[in-house]
């Protein structure tokens, strides 16, 4: 039997099965100075190296970028002691995880992620063709037993973001180890270690020993948080030979811009960098946790440079969100994360902290008036 013809093109159904995805919001109307704390980009913005890679940049824009990021991935290889030949560049690390996600899921298979997971894997786990399952967390921390006692023959697919967005949570490297060594060698582990370089564990390394330990693990990063090139679209991943091939296959040739390459290089030779931003992250964000526990709002432990302040309640947390934002601070709401009473709220510079804290107080000496 034939269905009557459409009058219209027809998307893929599971396209439609998703909601667009919502970034952290930029702009207030009637504000000038915004205060953007809604998207963990890094407080000090771009490296001076990068912003004046950037610049001379220009000249050569007629050009074609190298497909393949070789210079760029022998920088990353020198920066974090990896081989270049293992390290797939892409638009994004987000690209890098729909690129995993198209290689190895799809129709029939299942991807497993936890409760508060990025929500980049359900997007692209769904468009894919294949099934998302979230399991649940222990204080919202991925919880590595209902992980393993989820899988099944369908299951392909393993996400964790490692510290996790929107949480800040991280699991202890030995329940990683005691995850990749509970899944079949079949099923990918794809640790997302987009927080890695504020990490400041002596036995955490985003997953590159796992990466080089077996067939089965890959870990990606991205250049979008501590090196503040959100704008450039610049991620990469670390991963067996095997599943490097597969990537260099289905990625598009071009899919990382001569801009962004020259960037990231530069980026890699800031001198001091990670340990400038590290030191203020970790200071500052103590002293913002400490000040919001003080104020009456809990605080979960983040090992990233963003904290999930919990409010209790969805409307206070709105009611939160609607005042700082009176006084020009934007945060992340996270009602499309099953977080609706709490805030998602990045550490930005000392002043921006500051502001951040004097907010808040007032919120709460109001609310608890009220
Ligand atoms: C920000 C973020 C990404 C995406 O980074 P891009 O490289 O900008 O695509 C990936 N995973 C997590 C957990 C993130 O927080």
């Amino acid at each position: 039997m034939n269905a009557p013809p459409s009058k219209s093109p027809r998307p893929r159904p599971e396209i439609m099965a998703i909601a667009p995805y919502v970034g952290g919001e930029s702009k207030l109307p009637g504000v000038s100075r915004v205060i953007k704390l809604s998207s963990n980009e890094g407080a000090f913005g771009p490296p001076p190296a990068a912003q004046a890679a950037i610049a001379q940049g220009a000249e050569a824009m007629h050009r074609y970028p190298d497909g393949g990021a070789l210079a760029l991935r022998q920088a990353i290889g020198a920066r974090f002691g990896l081989d270049p030949a293992r390290i797939v560049c892409g638009n994004g690390s987000d690209e890098i995880i729909s690129l995993l996600i198209q290689g190895y899921g799809g129709p029939g298979t299942e991807l497993l992620m936890s409760a508060h997971g990025f929500s980049i894997y359900e997007i692209a786990g769904t468009l894919a063709g294949g099934t998302v399952r979230k399991l649940p967390e222990r204080d919202l921390v991925a919880d590595v037993d209902a992980i393993l006692g989820a899988v099944t023959p369908a299951t392909r697919l393993v996400f964790l973001a490692n510290p996790n967005n929107p949480t800040g949570t991280l699991v202890p490297n030995t329940d990683i180890i005691r995850l990749r060594a509970g899944l079949p060698p079949d099923v990918l582990l794809v640790l997302d270690a987009a927080y890695a370089e504020y990490v400041d564990l002596p036995d955490y390394d985003g997953g590159a020993s796992l990466v080089e330990a077996g067939e089965n693990t890959v870990m990606t990063r991205t250049f979008s948080k501590m090196w503040g090139l959100g704008g450039a679209r610049l991620g990469w991943m670390y991963g067996p030979a095997a599943i490097v091939d597969v990537m260099n296959r289905l990625r598009p040739p071009f899919n990382i811009n001569s801009t962004a390459v020259a960037a990231g290089i530069a980026a890699l030779s800031e001198p001091g960098w990670i340990e400038h931003c590290r030191a203020h992250n970790l200071a500052a964000r103590t002293r913002v946790s400490q000040a919001l526990e003080a104020a009456g709002i809990r605080v979960w432990p983040s090992q990233a440079n963003f904290i999930l302040a919990d409010f209790g309640t969805d409307t206070v947390a709105k009611a939160a969100d609607a005042s700082l934002r009176g006084d020009g601070i934007i945060t992340r709401a996270l009602a499309s994360y099953a977080l609706p009473h709490c805030l998602r709220i990045t550490i930005g510079t000392d002043e921006e902290c500051a502001l951040l804290i004097a907010s808040l107080q007032a919120f709460m000496k109001t609310a608890s008036r009220a």
